[in-house]
């Protein structure tokens, strides 16, 4: 078995590669779910979809979010109507959110609501949200704390954000489930997504550093320099005050990381990091990088 920890685009774009050298159902995800929101009624879990998605093979891989061929009538319908939906809601994907809302509301927690839709997707690998607390990534700019969804999506992360902070503070206790994937996997992986706002949340929920550190676990870097391969992630580490690189980055998760992967091209140097070609810039390319890592875990085990 193995266990990755996911947000929603770098560790997907590797799982898909990851998927071409083993079953699904020897596949657990650990999923962030610090970016979820109630959206015109439904409720949006944009890593669980785009997960789920990946597994049930209808995600859109051009824009690694939402359903592919999917229609927008509802979201148009619904501007047209006045109302403030800032997030363009497939028609599709919008059935989802509204499934998982019914679910909730009628008592399911997130974690039996994704097991439910799993399900009814075919979906044969283990798809765990990170807790069953509600728990949100918040940013500040100018003074005030606004929801990441309204500042990478609404204002398409164009505004200065100088402080990063998880509501509620206190961390949120990680499933049983969670915890069981990572104690009982062969190794874990964190792919290369956003350090700040898709793995940080995983990693500060109760139990989960502890399970790791039992754990062998690599990691990917999701920078090349000082640059992110896209979006935010480069001043989420700056607003959290840490270097905007793959070193930042191997901070973060230092105190319980075995290995940690750099792309061959990073000028940045960290310690003891071997390096791959992480550039997953095709199907191909996330087998690729994904035999190099299977490589690297064989290495370990002898
Ligand atoms: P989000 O939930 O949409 O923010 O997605 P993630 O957190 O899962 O992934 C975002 C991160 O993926 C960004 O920081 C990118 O730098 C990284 N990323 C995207 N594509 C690639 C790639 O091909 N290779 C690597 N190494 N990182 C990538």
């Amino acid at each position: 078995m193995i266990t990755l920890l996911s947000g929603g685009t770098g560790t997907p774009k590797l799982l898909r590669g990851v998927r071409c050298h083993t079953t699904d159902q020897q596949i657990n995800v650990v999923v962030n779910t610090a970016e979820d929101v109630w959206i015109s009624g439904g409720h949006l879990s944009p890593d669980i979809d785009t997960v789920m998605y990946l597994f049930a093979g209808t995600l859109n891989t051009e824009t690694w979010w939402g359903i592919a061929g999917d229609t927008f009538l509802t979201h148009k319908a619904l501007l047209d109507l006045g109302t403030d939906e800032y997030i363009a809601i497939g028609d599709r994907d919008r059935a989802v959110q509204i499934a998982r809302g019914e679910l909730l509301t009628n008592g399911k927690s997130l974690t039996e609501a994704t097991t439910i839709l799993c399900r009814n997707m075919g979906i044969k690998a283990g798809v765990l949200p990170m807790t069953d607390s509600p728990v949100a990534t918040m940013v500040r700019s100018s003074g005030e704390y606004i929801h990441f969804q309204e500042y990478w999506v609404r204002c398409r992360g164009s505004i200065p954000i100088d402080a990063v902070k998880r509501v509620p503070e206190s961390p949120p206790p990680a499933t049983e489930d969670v915890i069981k994937a990572i104690s009982e996997a062969d190794a874990v992986i964190i792919g290369p997504s956003n350090p700040v706002t898709s793995i940080l949340p995983i990693l500060e929920c109760k139990g989960v550093r502890e399970a790791l550190r039992e754990q062998y676990v690599l990691a990917v870097s999701p920078f090349i320099g000082l640059a992110p391969f896209s979006g935010p992630a480069g001043e989420l580490m700056k607003a959290k005050g840490f270097p905007p690189s793959s070193l930042g980055t191997w901070e973060l998760y230092r105190d319980f990381l075995d290995l940690f992967v750099q792309d061959k091209r990073d000028t940045v140097t960290v310690p003891g990091a071997a390096r791959l070609d992480t550039m997953m810039t095709s199907e191909e390319k996330s087998r690729d990088l994904a035999k190099g890592l299977f490589g690297l875990m064989e290495m370990h085990y002898g």
